[in-house]
């Protein structure tokens, strides 16, 4: 729009300076007009007081004339008196000869001779038209040897008003040529005659002749000339320039006229120097005021312009925009507010308020737009979570949980170089943006940053160390920075899965595994609704009586595809989105109906149950377990609870009490897979516990491995000293029974004597 209207300012100024110059020009060309005017009226007074001087000089020559031809002695017409007299005359004037007539045309020279003039003009005009003088055109006379043109100046003679005769002077022309060529102007300029019928009376140019045509002076002409007795007029001349004409009249003659010609362009050369100067002066002033206006319309709309398209590409979500603030107008105020607007809404739009890194939305642009920068550079998308973060967050409430995001934010961001990102994915998870040579640096690099997380930090005067899992991908230009975004994603989950602290490159398998996972936890919804879970149990001997004292109840599914896949891998699966607690109830519940339909049968029988550490933490779990002990009417110390070692050594303090309430209950416990984690000695003889169950994996080696051999032996001799009692799991083979009888193990649990199965299964 301002473009449209920057467009028109220009063109309206342009439209007004031309208008402005034409009104003007015609102006300037008015007044120069007048002014040619003038310097024409300037000629024609020359031509006026030339051709004045020539008729006074005519004038006085026919005066003279006139006087002899009225003395009475020429009155008298006595011929040869006369003749002597006048050539008397001829001394004391400029006439060359006289002649003296006789209205017959008989007339007498004073140069002797006797001739005819009938044929002449002066005789027709003085005795036929009775003029009283008459002068003649110049002509070449074949009297005068001297080659000048001459006049003849006649007077009638005249006795009581009767013309009796005719008085006649010859004359050269010399004192018109005088006067004529004194009329000059420089070389542009020059005076010339022309009588009553145009034709040539005098000229300075010696090649014109007398007495022919204007036409040889005037090439070209468009109006009649000479039509009045004095005017001016414009033609073309000989020599192709344009010729003014200013005439007057001469008096006393033939209609002659003093014509003065010069040169147009020189005639008025002054006034168009002027005109020249002048229109320059307006071209320049013109050009002046259209590049001045343009300028001016251009340091008006421009910034309008620019600004306009700032606003444009905003408004398309081009956030990086920054609009020209230095404008010394209100325009740059615009710009200032503009800017300070736009960074308003980049901080809203791109930077995580927690953390005051960019968020995810502005990670995406930039590591789009840093991909294109640098085609060269190899990068990687790195996705960081915090382990446990909802522990922290326990800890000090969300303004701590915050400061300590703000903390390893700033840390992440410190450890980048030029050309990375660093931005708040969501939650407790950040997202980075790398770039390395290869796989083995980036590797490195992400080591150096897990170790760096580690040092502890200080939020609000507490410690806290940070365990990270941590997915990376290679980021491949062809595809989306999405797909890469997912992949990081996809590793971190196995990071995460796989116990976390610990970093995950994305390699193909993933995909596949994490599907896979995915599935199973659809189907795993499910199963319970459709009743394919069920426990089997595995028999638990004991070793001096070699009579089942109990059995262990393991979970089962029944499932098309997933049958296959080992229960520890579901268990796990089912812990991670807490789907263990309903699982959990339900084998707990049947387990409690299968302990009671036991204990018809045989009332010492008792039965193992697993518990995970989520199903422990479950507030309500206490409460089910009494309540379906007491709904069901079992006897709680038929009732195993089995806590794997590592689920029981974490955080001890809560556990003690857990155990503690199962203990109230009356139920047994027992420590699972025991060996295998850090049991401390102290907290051991302080756990209300009645059995421990060594891994199956010691069972398994200590048959070819001596330490391991001395680990187990040494294993029971603490838990009898501890007043437990010993289980081992995995026992295979006679060999393992006869060792573990050896070392004075309580009970044992394995194949050897039986597989899980249904309880139906078992001749009990
Ligand atoms: P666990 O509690 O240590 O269970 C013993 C595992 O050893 C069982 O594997 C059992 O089938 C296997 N086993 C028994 N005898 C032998 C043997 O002679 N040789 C070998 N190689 N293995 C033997 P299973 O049933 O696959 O269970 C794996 C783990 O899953 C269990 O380890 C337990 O931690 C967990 N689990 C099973 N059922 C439940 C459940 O209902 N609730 C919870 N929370 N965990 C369960
Ligand atoms: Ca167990
Ligand atoms: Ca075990």
């Amino acid at each position: 729009m301002f473009k449209k209207i920057r467009f028109q300012m220009i063109a309206v100024i342009a439209i007004v300076s031309i208008v402005i110059f034409g009104v003007l020009n015609i102006a300037i060309e008015n007044k120069l007009n007048e002014l040619r005017v003038h310097e024409r009226n300037f000629y024609g007074e020359i031509t006026r007081a030339r051709a004045d001087e020539l008729s006074k000089e005519l004038q006085g020559h026919l005066n003279k004339v006139h006087m002899i031809a009225h003395t009475d002695f020429l009155e008298s017409m006595d011929v040869e008196a006369i003749l002597p007299y006048l050539s008397s005359l001829l001394n004391h004037s400029d006439f060359k000869g006289m002649t003296i007539a006789l209205p017959d045309g008989r007339a007498w020279t004073t140069y002797g001779a006797s001739i005819d003039i009938r044929e002449q003009e002066q005789f027709t005009n003085i005795f036929v038209r009775n003029k009283l003088y008459s002068i003649s055109n110049p002509f070449f006379s074949p009297y005068f040897y001297e080659n000048v043109p001459i006049i003849t100046l006649s007077y009638a003679i005249q006795r009581e008003s009767t013309t009796i005769g005719l008085l006649n002077a010859v004359l050269t022309t010399t004192f018109m040529e005088t006067i004529i060529s004194d009329i000059h102007f420089d070389s542009y300029g020059y005076a010339w005659i022309v009588d009553g019928n145009g034709r040539i009376v005098a000229h300075p140019d010696p090649e014109i002749n007398i007495n022919e045509d204007y036409t040889d002076v005037i090439k070209e002409i468009d109006v009649q000339p000479f039509s009045s007795s004095q005017g001016f007029f414009n033609y073309l001349g000989y020599n192709n320039e344009k010729m003014l004409a200013v005439y007057s009249p001469i008096h006393n003659t033939n209609d002659w006229k003093l014509v003065i010609s010069v040169q147009e362009s020189q005639a008025f050369s002054q006034l168009n120097a002027v005109m020249t100067y002048i229109n320059w002066a307006v071209i320049l002033s013109l050009l002046s005021l259209i590049s001045f206006s343009f300028i001016y319309a251009n340091s008006l709309t421009k910034p309008i312009i620019k600004l306009t398209e700032v606003f444009a590409r905003a408004e398309k979500g081009d956030l990086s925009v920054v609009a020209d603030s230095k404008v010394q107008n209100e325009l740059g105020v615009a710009g200032q507010g503009f800017n300070r607007m736009l960074n308003e809404i980049k901080n809203l739009t791109f930077v995580d308020p927690v953390t005051q890194v960019a968020n995810y939305r502005s990670y995406l642009l930039d590591a789009q737009r840093l991909t294109l920068e640098h085609p060269d550079k190899q990068y990687y998308v790195i996705v960081l979570s915090i382990d446990d973060f909802k522990k922290i967050n326990s800890m000090g409430g969300y303004g701590f949980g915050n400061e300590t995001l703000k903390q390893f934010a700033e840390l992440l961001n410190s450890s980048l170089y030029a050309y990375e990102l660093v931005a708040r994915y969501f939650g407790d998870e950040m997202i980075l943006f790398l770039h390395a040579e290869n796989e083995e640096v980036i590797r490195l690099r992400i080591q150096r940053l897990l170790a760096m997380t580690q040092r502890p930090f200080k939020i609000m005067d507490i410690e806290i160390h940070l365990s990270l899992s941590c997915g990376f991908a290679c980021h491949d230009k062809l595809h989306e920075i999405e797909t890469t975004i997912h992949n990081a994603t996809l590793a971190k989950l196995k990071a995460k899965k796989l116990g976390g602290n610990l970093a995950v490159f994305y390699e193909d398998g993933i995909q596949q595994e994490i599907k896979k996972e995915q599935d199973i936890e659809s189907e795993l919804f499910k199963a319970i609704e459709k009743k394919e879970l069920y426990p089997v149990y595995q028999p638990i001997v004991n070793l001096n009586t070699m009579e089942i004292s109990g059995f262990e109840t393991l979970l089962r599914w029944n499932h098309p595809t997933f049958y296959q896949e080992s229960i520890q891998t579901i268990i796990t699966i089912a812990e991670n989105n807490s789907q263990i607690i309903e699982i959990g109830r339900y084998i707990l519940n049947e387990a409690i109906l299968e302990l009671k339909r036991l204990n018809q049968k045989n009332p010492d029988l008792v039965l193992a149950l697993n518990v995970s550490a989520l199903q422990l933490k479950d507030t309500h779990f206490i409460t089910f377990l009494k309540n379906r002990i007491k709904v069901i009417g079992v006897k709680p110390e038929n009732l195993c609870i089995e806590l794997t070692e590592s689920t029981a050594m974490d955080d001890v303090e809560v556990k003690l009490m857990d155990l503690h309430q199962i203990k109230a209950i009356g139920c047994k416990i027992a420590i699972d897979d025991f060996g295998t984690g850090y049991s401390s000695l102290a907290y051991l003889s302080r756990f209300p516990i009645d059995h421990i169950k060594i891994d199956k994996s010691f069972v398994h080696k200590m048959m070819n491995d001596e330490p391991t051999r001395q680990l187990v032996s040494s294993m029971i001799t603490l838990a009898h000293n501890l007043k437990l009692l010993v289980v081992a799991e995995g026992v295979e083979t006679q060999e393992q029974i006869d060792l573990l009888k050896h070392f004075g193990c309580d009970m044992i649990q394995g194949y050897v004597i039986s597989k899980p199965k249904r309880m139906e299964e078992h001749n009990i």
